[in-house]
């Protein structure tokens, strides 16, 4: 029988995790496919390591890794990847918002043939109005700057083949933009669209600005196109520069006007004193990744492995759940 691995990053999801792995193994007892369920604990600060605790007590097939402290979604995904064994490994989220019934979809795409389903959003619409507009602007800008195809809207809900795995684990990047990764390595990959629930409890963990650096990083560890589009920028406002001290001086001579203009004088040193700060902070974002590279620091640190002995068939805990209340 082939192996499947799910791995589910959790921040702090205890209330839902129970709901969730009750909707997960409901979905996995109907498949012909043996599995190991891997939580990564990513630092959390309430009682999910307890939850995880009980479903282990309770499955024998779910498995913990608990992380030194609180790494980002991006390193529990990577963890997660280095200890599945699976033929094929799923990445879901903890938080419901990536149903789990569309599982047997992606394995019945898995199995013939593609290394890659990534699942893409069709529907936001449970999105907030400013999340789906910021989210369509950065794909666009992600999709036009980057070298790679980084498909739009399509988040970390994936299938991956055992060699896509192996592919993304190789990939040495300390900024890991992990839809980008995925996209990098390439190989045969489908599309499927699905509807994106809301958060079964608790808020995103992702904070406007916490947002906006993995923006950053997408779009720093996939393209340098910013920092040819500053170049191409300082060029144009030096031609026309040019083009401006030419007919002054043509007018000077010529017609013999005097050189007046203190405000344009200001105007367009504060603009270009403007413009250089903005090319400098841009070469920053691409130093100070560059300063995160050379450090190859480990991606996260590792509190306690418990690993599931073999993979089998998933149980389900609700009786285990009313048990403990
Ligand atoms: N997550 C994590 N570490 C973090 C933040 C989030 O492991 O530092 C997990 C979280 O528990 C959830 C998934 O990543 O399973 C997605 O997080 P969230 O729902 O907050 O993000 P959103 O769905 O809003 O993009
Ligand atoms: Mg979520």
């Amino acid at each position: 029988m082939t192996s499947l691995s799910v791995i589910v990053p959790c921040f702090n999801e205890s209330d839902g995790l129970y709901e969730f792995h009750d909707r997960l193994s409901a979905t996995l007892q109907k498949q012909a496919v043996a599995v190991e369920i891997i939580y990564v604990n990513d630092g959390s600060v309430d009682d999910t390591s307890d939850v995880i605790a009980v479903l282990r007590s309770a499955d024998n097939r779910v498995g913990e890794i608990e992380l030194s402290r609180n790494f980002g979604k991006e390193a529990a995904l990577t963890a997660g990847l280095d200890y599945a064994r699976g033929d094929a490994v799923i990445v879901i989220d903890a938080d419901l918002q990536d149903p789990p019934e569309c599982i047997p979809d992606m394995l019945d795409a898995w199995r013939s043939g593609y290394d890659v389903v990534a699942m893409k959003r069709g529907d936001r619409s449970t999105d907030s109005l400013f999340k789906r507009v910021s989210a369509g602007i950065f794909y666009r800008l992600l999709a036009s700057l980057s070298d790679v195809h980084i498909p739009e809207n399509v988040g970390d809900f994936r299938l991956l083949s055992r060699r896509a795995v192996d592919a993304v684990k190789s990939m040495p990047d300390r900024n890991r933009y992990m839809k980008g990764l995925f996209a990098w390595v390439g190989y045969r990959t489908i599309e499927i669209d699905y509807k994106r629930d809301p958060r079964f409890v608790g808020e995103s963990k992702w904070p406007f600005f916490k947002l906006l650096g993995l923006a950053l990083d997408g779009i720093t560890s996939f393209s340098i196109a910013p920092l040819r589009l500053a170049s191409l920028a300082g060029a144009i406002v030096a031609v026309f520069a040019l083009l401006y001290g030419s007919i002054t001086l043509a007018k000077t001579l010529i017609f013999g006007e005097a050189v007046a203009g203190f405000p344009t004088l200001v105007v367009m040193i504060s603009f270009l004193g403007g413009a250089q700060l903005m090319a400098i902070g841009l070469l920053g974002e691409y130093v100070g990744r560059l300063l995160v590279e050379t450090k190859h620091r480990p991606l996260y640190f590792i509190d306690t492995v418990e690993m599931p002995t073999a993979f089998g068939r998933v149980i389900s805990i609700r009786s285990q759940k009313k048990a403990i209340g």
